[in-house]
């Protein structure tokens, strides 16, 4: 066991405290991660509300990337110095699922409290979301991490372990967007930005963007959007019918948990279109929809987990696109915080104005 610096969840709706814990040598199968970032996700902030449950005490945190600093046996290929990102996709590789090409959905149960991390005086300690990433290291599988260039700044890499592969991943992956086709995103935040940018890489014809305020609108335009709708209209799916040349979209791609969004988001559709749920609302949060009209006019409702994306493969693909200019990653950035300040940085991104905030680790002259 090793002692690191982290930031704890001791009760719901507090704030996180930073203390030393306890973290285990890397295991069959996995490494340990130095990190150098981990960006703020609404999930973070949705598990520390309680609002999903779940053990305590935990460290939450899981968009992150740093450089290996240990490997365990049969841990792929990667060796110590390799610079990774670190993602919550813990796959087992061979369930149906896994199989099937979807290991975002993996079958295999992990008990993350059995997990590496223990308090300072050998407590349980959940290691939330299989990564526990506010947190100076994690120890994960190596199935859950990507090797990125070692010349790709940290905290632009962390963003795409969590809100960019699930924005473009649910474009690309879960809409199948085909060139030429109409979208309407629901929310522009730190994924409906990315959706955004999915839909244009996808060859979109118009994006639609949906959000409560024109400030966010007009970032949503900087994205791809190219009509913005605000939400707070009485109708608002009329105005995106008018912004579409009087047509329904083809894909709506809800990327905000609030239920009145997902009341609405059939309404923006056309004839054969798909819903696409990616936005997670509190458990126990139930929304309806008309069935007669997605049976009498062939619409569909999917639901989307991380983008339904392989990591392996669209990471990759994805840091392609942000070094050809086609993928905006730096102007995700809202604010750059030390772990310390990682209270004032989960407030900043509760006002809703922030994109996202990213916890940066000073190692100083830690080689490697
Ligand atoms: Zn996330
Ligand atoms: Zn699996």
């Amino acid at each position: 066991m090793q002692t690191i610096k982290a930031a704890v969840c001791r009760e719901f709706n507090t704030p996180l405290v930073i203390e030393e814990v306890q973290i285990a040598p890397p295991g069959m199968g996995e490494v340990e991660v130095t990190l150098d970032a981990v960006a703020i996700c609404h999930s973070d902030i949705t598990y520390a509300s309680g609002a999903w449950g779940g053990f305590l005490p935990a460290v939450y945190g899981h968009e992150a990337a740093g450089v290996i600093s240990a490997v365990g046996e049969a841990a792929s290929d990667f060796k110590v110095g390799d610079s990774v990102v670190v993602t919550l996709i813990r796959a087992c590789g061979s369930c149906p699922s896994c199989a099937g090409g979807k290991p975002t959905i993996c079958e295999t149960p992990y008990d993350t409290v059995k997990g590496p991390l223990r308090t300072a005086d050998g407590g349980p300690l959940d290691q939330a979301m299989a990564c526990g990433a506010f947190a100076e290291k994690v120890v994960v599988n190596h199935r859950q991490i990507v090797r990125i260039p070692d010349t790709m700044a940290k905290d632009v890499a962390s963003l795409l372990s969590c809100g960019v592969i699930t924005g473009v991943g649910a474009a690309v992956n879960a809409a199948q967007l085909r060139p030429g086709q109409d979208v309407v995103v629901i929310g522009a935040g730190g994924v409906g930005l990315n959706a955004i940018q999915g839909a244009r890489i996808a060859g979109a014809r118009r994006i639609v963007a949906v959000d409560m305020t024109e400030e966010k609108l007009e970032i949503a335009r900087e994205f791809g959007a190219t009509h913005g709708v605000l939400a707070t209209l009485d109708a608002p799916w009329k105005a995106s019918y008018k912004a579409l040349g009087g047509r329904g979209a083809d894909a709506v791609l809800i990327t905000v948990g609030a239920i009145p969004a997902y009341d609405q988001a059939p309404r923006y559709l056309g004839r054969g279109g798909r819903a696409v749920m990616i936005g997670m609302p509190h458990s126990g949060a139930q929304a309806s929809y008309e069935p007669v009209i997605l049976a009498a006019i062939g619409q569909g409702l999917i639901g989307s987990k991380m983008g339904d994306v392989v990591i392996q493969r669209d990471i990759p693909w994805m840091i392609d696109l942000y070094e050809q200019g086609r993928l905006k990653l730096d102007e995700l950035i809202s604010g750059r915080w030390s772990l310390e300040q990682i209270n004032e940085a989960i407030a900043d991104t509760k006002t809703g104005s922030a994109k996202r905030n990213v916890i940066v680790f000073d190692r100083g002259a830690v080689a490697g």
